[in-house]
């Protein structure tokens, strides 16, 4: 199968095409029709000799993701249902923010870190996505924000969606290169954010990259006997493992981190747990944001989302030991926004009606 040209940095395509026997301008060409006329065929690239589309027809795709739903929300949140050539489907959301339209993209078929209060996690990784696949995604809502015709634009990037994008790093930074490339789509640094679940060796590389994109790390619990209940993936990298990599990041980018915090009732949403939380971060406070997250309760799990009592405490204990801290607001929850649900959903639709059959 070709791969997507939206998979090549501006760095790549040049070298693929003076390789291939074309002045390495073409690149320019090429990303101009790409990312800034935004045509959806070779074909439309008008001032690209004959030659050089016939060179990238042959080798690449344009368009490989086909969008099969689209369910826009009450307060303006889109989600997109795509299907990839293999036959499996990714999701993408664009929410509105009074700051811009930020889009939620998948990085991976699934995810193998199985986090035990997440969707995502229960459909094991299938494969990863190619770095043209991720950067697609944001084609896709660009296009359709295009066709609406009221000259918006994508602002904000979160890699939040399904998958794990440290576990499918290179693709994923190949994405980053090309969204926030000045002539790709030109998404400021300041407004992409990476989230992982801590895969500590990366961490590391994600802090030598310089680059200014921001980092989140899914910590979730304060402790390592919590956090390895709800998230196995702190056996292989456990909290004091995962301490020593943000100090290199903050040490090394002189940028914020943030730490999510699911709160999830009675598992790790207690006054005490707030008072761990401060004791951990409390020597980093000046570069730590705690973005505490509501829960989306899931099918099949166990958890509960936290009371509001309980949230109104967690947050005003982290407040009052002056550590940084805001609640997540909810976007698009009448259409399953939420991290994983639309796509599990078309899922156990579809082996539904296999049993039954
Ligand atoms: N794999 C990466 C990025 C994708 S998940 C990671 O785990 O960080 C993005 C964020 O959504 C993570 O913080 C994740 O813990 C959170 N999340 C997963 N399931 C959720 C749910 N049901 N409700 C609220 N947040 C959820
Ligand atoms: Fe994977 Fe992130 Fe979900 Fe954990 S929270 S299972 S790492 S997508």
């Amino acid at each position: 199968m070709k791969p997507s040209i939206y998979g090549l940095t501006q760095e790549k395509l040049q070298n693929w095409l003076v390789e291939n026997g074309e002045k390495r301008f073409r690149a320019d060409q090429v990303w101009d029709w790409l990312y800034q006329k935004r045509v959806k065929s070779f074909s439309e690239m008008k001032n690209v000799n004959k030659k050089t589309i016939e060179l990238l027809e042959e080798h690449y795709q344009i368009q490989s993701l086909t969008e099969t739903i689209k369910q826009e929300s009450q307060d303006g949140t889109i989600k997109f249902l795509f299907e990839l050539p293999d036959g499996n489907h990714i999701e993408t959301v664009l929410m509105r923010f009074d700051y811009g339209l930020s889009v939620c993209v998948t990085t991976q078929v699934g995810c193998n870190i199985g986090c035990s209060f997440c969707a995502s996690g229960i459909l094991s990784k299938n494969r990863d996505l190619t770095s043209g696949e991720i950067v697609e995604q944001i084609m896709n809502v660009q296009h359709h924000l295009d066709e609406r015709g009221d000259s918006e634009r994508v602002s904000h990037i979160v890699v939040m969606g399904i998958g794990e994008p440290f576990d499918n790093y290179d693709h994923t930074m190949d994405f980053l290169r090309v969204v926030n490339d000045q002539k790709g789509l030109s998404i400021g640094a300041r407004h992409i954010t990476v989230s992982t679940s801590g895969i500590v060796p990366k961490m590391y590389d994600f802090a030598d990259e310089n680059i200014q994109i921001n980092l989140a790390l899914s910590l979730h619990a304060p402790n390592n006997k919590l956090r390895t209940d709800i998230m196995k993936i702190n056996r292989a990298y456990p909290i004091e493992q995962l301490m020593d990599a943000v100090d290199y990041y903050l040490e090394k980018t002189n940028r914020r981190i943030t730490f999510e915090y699911i709160l999830l009732h009675d598992v790790n949403d207690q006054k005490e747990h707030a008072l761990e939380l401060v004791k951990l971060l409390k020597d980093k406070r000046h570069l730590s944001y705690v973005n505490l997250i509501p829960y989306n309760p899931v099918e099949d799990h166990p958890y509960d989302r936290s009371s509001k009592q309980n949230i109104l405490t967690f947050y005003e204990t982290l407040l009052e030991n002056n550590i940084n801290c805001g609640v997540r607001v909810e976007q698009g929850s009448d259409i399953d926004a939420a991290c994983g649900q639309l796509r599990s959903k078309q899922l156990s639709k579809k082996s539904k009606a296999k049993s039954k059959a």
